[in-house]
This record gives structure tokens, C-alpha cells and sequence, in this order.
């Protein structure tokens, strides 16, 4: 078994149980650990502190399993925490509501580097470090085991396995693969979702409530729908009575599923619209039209994943909320989002004000919004707290 010796002083987060330790905080390393393999994390006066997979490439270079130096880390301690995790969806989300839900939030749930979507029948696993790449065999077991499913498609093909020495890895896991689209029922609706190859594991999950929010505010507006992907928050505006969703996204593939994730919903064809296009072309383009809308949907991909590349980012989501707040009709409504780990609710904040004072509209925050409960945010780990969102009125 190796040893992580931390620098004097540099206990004091992983005391507060925060799950990463960086590389700059490690003093030395004890015994030649391989990548993945579980490590004792010790203070500098050897005390130990408790269990963390070594990560040797990345700048977090190890990440904590447990902060009790007498826990074991094996098959029955995944054990446990997978069926802590699934029990928590149980209790937080009736079974009604929907079938396609994460089960597991990596950090969040304890499993640092382990995700797992559920999609009817359908198991999603996606790997993001040494450690959990580790246990993947295990964790497949698990998984069939706990829930009772047969079928799981790993989706290790996210940038960050870059920064741990990974390659990238998809295909079938456990089972057989049906079909590549996968159909799950969230509230009333149905929605097409293709696992293979739609983005993250297939759908947007985190979005879950706010499609929700969207429904209830939908009634009689005309919708403009950016970065639409799928048409998840197109269904829901047409389920609250929407007169008409105009989306736009760039990707062909997921326009397609958005087509038909109306009509499978029963939606007239000619109340949905669909766009392909750059947003940011688009907004311009209607603004010199002067186009307008009674309600914005902005729910742009990760401009920054990471903080160093938040100043960049404020540009673009400052771009983009502006061309909104001047395509909305007064008493019209703005859905903005962003999931960038890089940019806190605090700023986010401030660059949608910054965007509204350039605008010249007067606009108001009537809620905040965030991530669902299948994705929780350890108290020990805010940096789980990645979905930020506004609803403004003009
Ligand atoms: N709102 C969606 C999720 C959006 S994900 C949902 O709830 O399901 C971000 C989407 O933005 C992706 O579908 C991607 O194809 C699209 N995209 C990224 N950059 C874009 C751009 N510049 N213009 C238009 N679409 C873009």
C-alpha cells in the first residue's frame, strides 16, 4: 500500500473533507502506487487521514474515497455507496416522474470520477478518472446488481479522461444495445434520447426541474429556444400552451431528434420551429429584423470549464443575454443558464445585469434556478454546484 504525505498545513481541506488534493499540496509519495490504485493519505506527521485514488497525471492528484483511516476500499464500500446514491433518487424523486435520471453524481455522492444515467432500462456509466477507471468492472457488477438492469453503455468519451492519461473508451459494457435511441418518459412527456452518440450520456438530465418552471410559464408565448439541442424545453413550452417554439441549435443530428421528440409527443408540426444555425449569428441577425419573442431560452454549452477561462466565457454569455433582453417583448421573460464550473452564481449574476443595463431594459430576477435533485451538491464539495440559471422579466 503507498503513501500521500501532505505538506505541513496542507491537511486542512481534506480535514474539511474536501475530496481533491492537488499536486502542489503533496510532500512526497511513499511506495510506487499504479495509476487508479487506492492510496493512504497521511498528514506530515504520518498521521493517517484516510483513502484516495492516485491520479499521477492530473494537477488533482488524487481524490479522497473515504476520510475514515479504518474503512476498507473494495467491492462492499462501492457497494454501499451505489446503493446510497440510488437510495437517494428513490426518496427525492417519485418513480412517476420520470425513468431517465442520474443515479450517480461522482463527488457528489461520494464517487469521485463515476457517473451513471439510468434511461428506461438503459444504464449509462461514464468513467472521468484513474481511480474510478479502476474499478470498472466492479461497478458494472454493482450496478446490474442494485438496480436489476441488464444493459450498460459506457460513454467515456469526455475531454477530462485527457488530463488523467486516459483514452477515450465507448461501447456496450453489460448486454446488448437495442437500439441506439433509447425512449424515456419524464412527467407526461416522451422523449427519444440516443445514447450512443447524443451529447453527455444522451440528455440533458440536470434540466429536469426548469423544464418544468418552463411549462407553467409557457402559456400563450411566443418561444425562442437557444441552444434547443434535443427539443426537451420545446416540448415542455408546447405542454404549457406555448403559441409557438422557434429552436435553434447548430447540430443537424440533434434538430432531427428534436423533430420527432414533438411529434412523438403529439405536438402540431407547425407550432415548433427549428433552426440550424449559430446562436450568436442568429440573435444578431433577428435583432436587425427586429424580431421579438415572448420568451428566451439561453442554454448555451460550457464556455468555461474551468476558471481560467471565465473572462472569455463572461463575453459570451454577456453577447448573448444582451441580443436576448432586446428581442424580448416588455413583460416577456428570459430562461438563462449557464453550467460552466468556472463562473459562480455571483458572476453569472452580474454579467446578465451588465447585459441588461447595455440593452436598456429593466429587468428583474423573479427566480433562480439550478440543478435537479438527482444531481445534489455535497456541502463538502460545492464546486458540485455547476447549473446556474435566472428567470427575468422585462
Ligand atoms: N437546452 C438543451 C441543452 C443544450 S446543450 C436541453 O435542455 O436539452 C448545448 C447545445 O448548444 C448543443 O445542442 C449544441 O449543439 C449547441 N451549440 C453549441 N454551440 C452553439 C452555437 N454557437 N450555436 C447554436 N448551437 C450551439
Amino acid at each position: 500500500m503507498a503513501n500521500l504525505i501532505l505538506k505541513p498545513g496542507r491537511e486542512k481541506s481534506v480535514l474539511h473533507r474536501h475530496p481533491w488534493i492537488f499536486s502542489s499540496a503533496v510532500l512526497r509519495m511513499e511506495g510506487d502506487p499504479e495509476e487508479g490504485e487506492t492510496l493512504c493519505v497521511m498528514d506530515s506527521h504520518n498521521k493517517a487521514l484516510g483513502w484516495a485514488a492516485f491520479s499521477p497525471h492530473s494537477q488533482i492528484r488524487a481524490r479522497m474515497w473515504s476520510w475514515n483511516p479504518d474503512e476498507s476500499i473494495d467491492q462492499e464500500f462501492l457497494k454501499r455507496r451505489l446503493a446510497t446514491a440510488i437510495a437517494l433518487r428513490r426518496a427525492v424523486i417519485p418513480a412517476q416522474e420520470t425513468d431517465a435520471l442520474r443515479l450517480v453524481h461522482a463527488e457528489s455522492d461520494g464517487l469521485p470520477g463515476i457517473i451513471v444515467d439510468r434511461y428506461a432500462d438503459t444504464l449509462v456509466l461514464q468513467l472521468l478518472t484513474a481511480g474510478a477507471e479502476r474499478w470498472r468492472e466492479d461497478l458494472a457488477n454493482l450496478l446490474i446488481e442494485l438496480t436489476g438492469l441488464a444493459q450498460i453503455y459506457e460513454r467515456s468519451d469526455v475531454d477530462v479522461r485527457r488530463l488523467e492519461g486516459l483514452p477515450e473508451r465507448v461501447g456496450p459494457l453489460r448486454g446488448e444495445i437495442p437500439h441506439e435511441r433509447v425512449m424515456v418518459q419524464e412527467n407526461d412527456l416522451k422523449f427519444w434520447v440516443d445514447v450512443i452518440r447524443g451529447h453527455k450520456t444522451g440528455f440533458y438530465l440536470d434540466q429536469r426541474p426548469n423544464r418544468q418552471r418552463l411549462r407553467l410559464l409557457a402559456y400563450g408565448r411566443t418561444v425562442l429556444n437557444c441552444f434547443s439541442y434535443t427539443g426537451a424545453f420545446a416540448a415542455f413550452a408546447l405542454a404549457g400552451g406555448a403559441s409557438s417554439v422557434l429552436s435553434v441549435d447548430s447540430s443537424t443530428e440533434a434538430l432531427k431528434l428534436g423533430i420527432e421528440n414533438v411529434a412523438v409527443n403529439g405536438f402540431p408540426a407547425e407550432r415548433a420551429e427549428w433552426m440550424e444555425g449559430d446562436v450568436f449569428q442568429v440573435l444578431r441577425s433577428f435583432r436587425d429584423e427586429r424580431r421579438s419573442f415572448d420568451l428566451i431560452i439561453l442554454d448555451p454549452p460550457k464556455f468555461a470549464p474551468t476558471i481560467a477561462q471565465a473572462e472569455k466565457a463572461a463575453r459570451g454569455y454577456k453577447d448573448i443575454n444582451l441580443l436576448a433582453f432586446k428581442l424580448l417583448r416588455p413583460g416577456g421573460l428570459l430562461f438563462t443558464f449557464s453550467c460552466s464550473g468556472g463562473i459562480s452564481m455571483e458572476l453569472f449574476q452580474k454579467i446578465v445585469a451588465g447585459a441588461a443595463l447595455d440593452a436598456g431594459v429593466e429587468a428583474r430576477i423573479v427566480e433562480r434556478l439550478g440543478q435537479g435533485p438527482d444531481h445534489p451538491v455535497a456541502l463538502n464539495f460545492p464546486e458540485g454546484q455547476y447549473l446556474k440559471g435566472l428567470i427575468c422579466a422585462i
